[in-house]
């Protein structure tokens, strides 16, 4: 297995905080390595007749502060070290939003555009039912990731139904609404992002309705993030996914682009051709002379190798590790912030959790109430990761993980007398 960046960065980060805050090496006993990592080979009946296997992974991080909590992925670079480091950011994650719940993640290692539905839907019943005796609503509560939605979370609550597990429904979030969905989930993670950058700009002195965005992704996160900060009078100049990106200097019509990628076979911006825009890569769009860059796509977007070409006044990871540990020291050493994924991305995790609460009470909250809780939790994340930031002289990842640190490590030393 070769170097995993992104587990390095998230150690590193970790570290960094224990050392900050003086902890004692109880806590990095505790905390150093995950509690459970479980490896299953998934067979599925492939629809040309022969039997497949794929590698699926779950890695539950820390139950210290409650239930494991974090997202399945299918992708093609899914392995054991890059679940590992998802599912530590999710205990982090978790702590700097001050929600009940520890860290996991889980990921299958296929290639989800190259399948068929019902190949899709054996793989993650099948998955489902590996992971059966660890999954559960006071045990580890799963909800999508990268290529995976709530059609998926669907599969997965049929799969636990046929096996007899309780409260199969609390067992994931980001379900559809007509199966215990919460409102608002699906707009979470992007409208927390908007909310984040939205706060972190005029605590930096930036108005935003002056202010310019390039949105890297345009996925379920991507563009709801696109959608709001639009919609809150941010200039969004240019959007991209894994087919290329777009620019346009006098703003880019996001509820259009958004339309096209819902109607398009492929999901992709790929064939958008409107007047006014023109195509670039998302390397360039990396290097755009923005107030905010947003890398909201897949882990390791800006290193050591473009970390210097950035243009952008300010960072949003709204992207789980877009920022290697090195091109985070180089944006740092250029006066550039970098607000890190365990803040910026934590909406989603927000709402999985309103979610979980409305199915253990059987209730349903209006799309209204689910924003106004998420907009107050957001408002107190920004705000303590802000003031310790300031008050330590540090940056916003130094502080965010000081801040998360410390409150497992509190809770850690109640359970365990440390
Ligand atoms: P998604 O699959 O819905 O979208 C991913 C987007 O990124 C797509 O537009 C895809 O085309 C694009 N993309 C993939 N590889 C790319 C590349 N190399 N260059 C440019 N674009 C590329 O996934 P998502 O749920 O939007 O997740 C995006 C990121 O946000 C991931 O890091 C994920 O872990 C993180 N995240 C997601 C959630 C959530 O609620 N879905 C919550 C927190 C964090």
């Amino acid at each position: 297995m070769g170097r995993n960046l992104l587990l390095e960065g998230v150690n590193a980060a970790y570290s960094d905080a224990v050392d900050r805050l003086g902890l004692d090496d109880n806590i990095r006993v505790l905390l150093d390595n995950p509690e459970r990592e479980i490896m299953v080979t998934v067979p599925v009946a492939m629809d040309d007749g022969t039997l497949k296997t794929f590698r699926g992974y779950r890695v539950q991080h820390s139950s210290v502060r409650g239930p494991y909590k974090g997202g399945i992925r299918f992708d093609v670079n899914v392995d054991l070290e890059e679940v590992r480091a998802l599912a530590a950011l999710m205990t982090w994650k978790c702590a700097v939003a001050d929600i009940p719940y520890g860290g996991a993640k889980g990921g299958v290692a296929c290639d989800p555009t190259g399948m068929s539905k019902r190949e899709l839907e054996a793989l993650t019943k099948q998955y489902a039912r590996m992971m059966e005796p660890v999954i559960g609503p006071q045990i580890d509560i799963p909800a999508p990731d990268v290529n995976t939605n709530d059609q998926v979370m669907s599969w997965i609550v049929d799969a636990r139904l046929h096996t007899g597990a309780l409260w199969a429904r609390a067992s994931v979030t980001g379900k559809p609404i007509s199966l215990g969905g919460s409102l608002g989930r699906r707009e979470a993670t992007g409208r927390g992002v908007a909310s984040v950058a939205l706060q972190i700009l005029r605590k930096a002195g930036m108005d935003p309705a002056n202010c310019t965005a390039a949105v890297q992704g345009f996925g379920k996160v991507g563009s709801w993030t696109a959608q709001y900060l639009h919609e809150a009078g941010v200039k969004v100049v240019a959007i991209s996914d894994i087919s290329g990106g777009l620019f346009g200097k006098d703003g880019i019509d996001i509820s259009g682009a958004r339309e096209y990628v819902s109607r398009s076979p492929s999901g992709l911006l790929e064939g958008y051709d409107v007047s006014g825009l023109q195509r670039i890569t998302n390397e360039q769009l990396l290097a755009l002379d923005v107030d905010v860059l947003i890398p909201a796509a897949m882990e390791g977007q800006l290193t050591e190798a473009n970390a210097n070409g950035v243009r952008a006044r300010m960072v949003v990871e709204a992207a789980n590790g877009p920022t290697t540990f090195e091109a985070d020291r180089i944006l740092n050493e250029r006066g550039i912030p970098v607000v890190p994924d365990i803040l910026a991305n934590a909406g989603g995790v927000v709402v999985s959790y309103f979610e979980w609460m409305q199915n253990l009470h059987g209730a349903q909250w209006s799309f209204d109430d689910v924003m106004t809780k998420l907009e107050s939790k957001m408002t107190k994340a920004c705000n303590d990761v802000w003031t310790v930031s300031k008050e330590e002289g540090c940056s916003m990842r130094a502080a965010a993980y000081m801040l998360a640190v410390n409150r497992v490590a509190q809770a850690a030393a109640y359970r365990f007398s440390l």
